[in-house]
This record gives structure tokens, C-alpha cells and sequence, in this order.
């Protein structure tokens, strides 16, 4: 609401050039948030489809991972906004961002968001995740499936990268599991890091009958 108040008041402006609308126009963009070079999200190696690998695929449930840019200063301020004061705003540009770029997907391609913690969704007042993930479906004319729920709280702070795989086993759950039979899925994250949380949405997919799951993220973290 309070953004929505400032946001009449003042038109959000490029953090670079000041230029009234996205808060990294599409100019200062090419310059200041570089697009990847198309590569497996797991070993890096090239490929012009950003395919997992053949090398990874035995350990990956996901065909394609599309991530942006780097994890660098403007992503961050991009990200720090989205998480803290500007969602919607934010949002809406790295959302553009990250559909630039994307190769034709099938039209029935069912677009689902990473679902965040909910303790972390209450004190924000948002639902980041589906904040972005609509905002992609839009921008790519596809479907919004909100069918992924996080179960518990299981926190992945400080905690070693076996802990947080095994916890997030766990962590998700299908609502609407009939949608999902036979489905092509695109899934929706602002940051990868080990990507085990998009590997574990993709297993309970693939499990729950989706023929394909890719992923697109906004920023890798290494
Ligand atoms: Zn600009
Ligand atoms: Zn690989």
C-alpha cells in the first residue's frame, strides 16, 4: 500500500541513468547486470542451451537452468529492494530481466514460483515468490501455477550444504497434484546457490508425473 502511494508520488527511476520507469532500465542493464554465457547452472560448463550437462545430468532432475547474471553489486541492490523495500517494483524489473533472453517455450508450459519460508513471508508482508513468478509467467505469456507449498521452517542459514539437502527433502509439497501429470514446468527463483532447492521442487515433480522441469533464476551465487 505505502509503496503504492510512493510510487504515484515518485515514478521509480534507473538507479543508474535516473531514467523514469524500471530501476535498471534496459541500456544501463547490458552495461551493469551482464547476461550469463549460456552454461550448466552445476559445472559451469558452456552450452548454447544452458542444458544441464551430460556430465551432471545422472545427479540433476532439471533439463535447463537459466540464470541471469552474476550475484554482483546492482543484482544485489536489485534483490535487497525486492526483499526489503521496493517488491513490487523490483519485481517487475527482474522479472524483464530475466525473461530477456529466454529461448520459445510451449505455451501449456505451467509457471511455478520456489516458494519462500512462510515466517519470512509474514514478516515481510509479501509473497515474494509468487510476486516473481507471476511476474515472469506474465512477461512470457504463460501460465501462473501456484501449486508448490514449504513445509516447516527448515532454515538454510549457516546450516552445512548436507543439512540443508536433507531438510529440504522434506520441505515441499504438491497442492494440486493432477496438474501437474504430464506437464512441462518452468520454475521461478530469484537466487540460486547449491541449487538444491530448485533440484528438490524438480524430484518432487518429476515424482509427481511432469514430463520436463527447467528453471530460470535471476542472479547465481558461487
Ligand atoms: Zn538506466
Ligand atoms: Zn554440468
Amino acid at each position: 500500500m505505502l509503496e503504492r502511494i510512493i510510487g504515484l508520488v515518485a515514478p521509480h527511476q534507473c538507479y543508474i541513468c535516473k531514467r523514469e520507469g524500471a530501476l535498471l532500465c534496459e541500456w544501463c542493464a547490458q552495461d551493469c547486470c551482464l547476461p550469463l554465457s549460456p552454461r550448466c547452472y552445476h559445472c559451469y560448463a558452456l552450452n548454447p542451451g544452458s542444458a544441464v550437462c551430460n556430465a551432471c545430468r545422472h545427479r540433476s532432475p532439471l533439463k535447463h537452468v537459466w540464470a541471469r547474471t552474476d550475484y554482483e553489486i546492482w543484482a544485489k541492490q536489485l534483490l535487497h529492494d525486492f526483499k526489503f523495500s521496493r517488491a513490487q517494483a523490483a519485481a517487475e524489473t527482474i522479472g524483464q530481466l530475466m525473461s530477456r533472453g529466454m529461448p520459445y517455450l510451449p505455451r501449456d508450459t505451467l509457471v511455478m514460483s520456489v516458494p519462500t519460508a512462510t515466517s519470512r513471508r509474514r514478516q515481510r508482508g509479501y509473497d515474494h515468490a509468487a510476486l516473481l513468478g507471476k511476474q515472469v509467467a506474465r512477461q512470457l505469456g504463460l501460465p501462473y501455477a501456484p501449486a508448490l507449498h514449504r513445509l516447516g521452517q527448515a532454515r538454510q542459514v549457516g546450516a552445512d550444504k548436507h543439512t540443508r539437502e536433507t531438510q529440504l527433502i522434506t520441505a515441499f509439497r504438491l497442492t494440486n497434484a493432477s496438474l501437474v501429470v504430464g506437464s512441462k514446468i518452468l520454475l521461478v527463483d530469484d537466487i540460486i546457490t547449491t541449487g538444491a532447492s530448485l533440484e528438490s521442487c524438480a524430484r518432487l515433480l518429476k515424482a509427481s508425473g511432469a514430463d520436463r522441469v527447467d528453471a530460470v533464476v535471476f542472479a547465481q551465487k558461487q
